[in-house]
């Protein structure tokens, strides 16, 4: 099948692409594992220098990187700029800590030495989705880079343009081989990951997409990352501060046009308090300027393909089959290209099945809780495990949520968000392992154990 990029503010097919054939699917695995002889050899002060003139492109070039973004995805022009910014700041961030993160570890044993190294294990397979398609991309391929490895990326179908950028990008500053963007569909990730040359694959994107790479990868023994899916839960209890929770609800909801793995998307608020909630929560929703992506004074771009647009309103409408209740929008807008009206939905019974799915696109759910323990309970009704956030003073809840809530992060009055110096990641159905930090880089390295007698 051709991969299409179309522009979602108006469904025009922009460019189309034949997927990679055999052949050159093994040109790149060759040109991966020779890239990598060299690469892992190289120090960490020149694959640094090289990171940090990639990190210095993507600066002098943000505005074209971001253009390119909201073209080919949607988001806002602003939301691309800031995405290009943040990739810069991950290539620095391992740029300048990858050595220390890696250097050996001398441990106490019989023998006259013994350390354990870390050292680069070949060709890691990145597969990525399209709702950050540059962020996803650099979170995942500047710490394999920094630690030797080399990278063969699988981007998402309705983003190659976004995918041969980046090869482009990564081009300009690392030898050919080290980064390759490969222009393939899901059926062609089984002949890469049996492929005696790829070592490991980390996967960001849907449960689904998770489990099948993960099976797969299983049964050919390769090690792999999964950042999947979220449900996050965002609570909000009588001593917090409303108005600033209620400005961080509707950021944590519409961040990226409500297409975001760690967007809030289970409103879970404190009785005493749900009313004004609920209140300030529509008055917001009902301001925000949904539109042209390229106009600086837009809030909300176009969903990025009609496809998820109409799994949204179908998901929709069967909550409301289901007795929730329309508190505003969520509905597809009239006229061409992918857009949606932000909404809000309440009274869904947490006993529906539907209670258990990922809402993909700018539709809340708020839920009234009679205390403390019903808001955990809630919060933790759900397959998934990624972030959540708890809005109080009360450091008996927040010591409460931190060890109780099920997920890979909770933040507190603050928004879930994704930081270089932070690990990233899921439990549960979200996935399992850590990218960003420390954890983001060990992951993919041979912890080799070394002894001198
Ligand atoms: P998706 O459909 O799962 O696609 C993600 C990637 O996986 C794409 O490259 C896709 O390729 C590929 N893929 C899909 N099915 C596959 C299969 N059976 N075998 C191998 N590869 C497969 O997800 P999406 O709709 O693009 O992204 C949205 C999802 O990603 C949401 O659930 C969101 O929460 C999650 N996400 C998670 C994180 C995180 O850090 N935890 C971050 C961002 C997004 P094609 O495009 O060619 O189908």
């Amino acid at each position: 099948m051709r991969l299409k990029s179309v522009n979602p503010k108006n469904g025009e097919l922009v460019r189309e692409f034949d997927p990679a054939t055999d052949q050159s699917i093994e040109q790149a695995l060759e040109a991966a594992e020779h890239a990598f002889r060299a690469h892992k050899r190289a120090s960490f002060n020149e694959r640094a220098s090289r990171l940090r003139a990639l990190a210095d492109r993507l600066e002098e070039d943000c505005q074209a990187h971001a253009r390119l973004l909201t073209d080919e995805m949607g988001k806002t022009l602003a939301a691309a700029r800031a995405e290009v910014e943040k990739c810069a700041w991950v290539c620095r961030h391992y740029a300048d800590n990858a050595e220390a993160m890696l250097a050996d570890v001398e441990l106490e044993s019989d023998a006259e030495l013994s350390a354990v190294m870390h050292l680069p294990i070949g060709p890691v397979l990145a597969v990525m989705p399209w709702n950050f398609p540059f962020w996803q991309v650099f979170r995942a391929a500047a710490p394999a880079v920094m630690a030797g490895n080399v990278v063969l990326l699988k981007h998402a179908s309705n983003v190659p343009r976004t995918a041969l950028a980046l090869q482009s990008l990564f081009e300009s500053a690392f030898a050919p081989g080290v980064f390759q963007s490969l222009l393939i569909g899901p059926d062609r990730v089984e002949r890469l990951l049996a492929d005696r040359r790829v070592k490991a694959a980390t996967v960001t994107g849907s449960t689904r997409a998770g489990s099948s790479v993960a099976e797969i990868a299983g049964k050919h023994l390769k090690k792999t990352v999964l950042e999947l899916g979220g449900s996050d839960p965002f609570i909000v209890m009588p001593s917090a501060d409303l108005e600033q929770a209620l400005d961080t609800a509707v950021t944590a909801r519409m961040l990226n046009n409500g297409q975001s793995c760690i967007a809030a998307k289970r409103f879970i608020v404190h009785a005493d308090v749900f009313d004004r909630f609920v209140g300030g929560f529509v008055e917001r929703f009902e301001a925000l300027k949904v539109g042209d992506p390229l106009e600086e004074s837009t809030d909300m771009g176009p969903m990025a393909m009609d496809r998820l647009r109409r799994r949204l309103e179908s998901q929709v409408d069967r909550l409301l089959e289901l007795g929730a209740e329309r508190l505003a929008g969520a509905v597809p807008m009239d006229g061409e290209g992918y857009f949606f009206r932000p909404g809000i939905l309440s009274g869904i019974d947490p006993n529906a099945p539907a209670f258990d799915e990922e809402l993909f696109g700018p539709v809340a759910w708020v839920l009234r809780a009679e205390s403390f323990d019903r808001a955990l309970a809630l919060a933790n009704q759900t397959q998934y495990g990624l972030g959540s956030s708890l809005w109080t003073q009360d450091a008996n809840e927040i010591n409460r949520a931190f060890r109780e809530v099920e997920s890979g992060a909770t933040f507190v009055n603050s928004l879930v968000k994704s930081d270089p110096r932070l690990p990233f990641g899921g439990i549960k159905q979200s996935g399992y392992g850590r990218e960003l930090a420390r954890d983001g880089i060990i992951e993919f390295v041979n912890r080799k154990t070394v002894v001198v007698g």
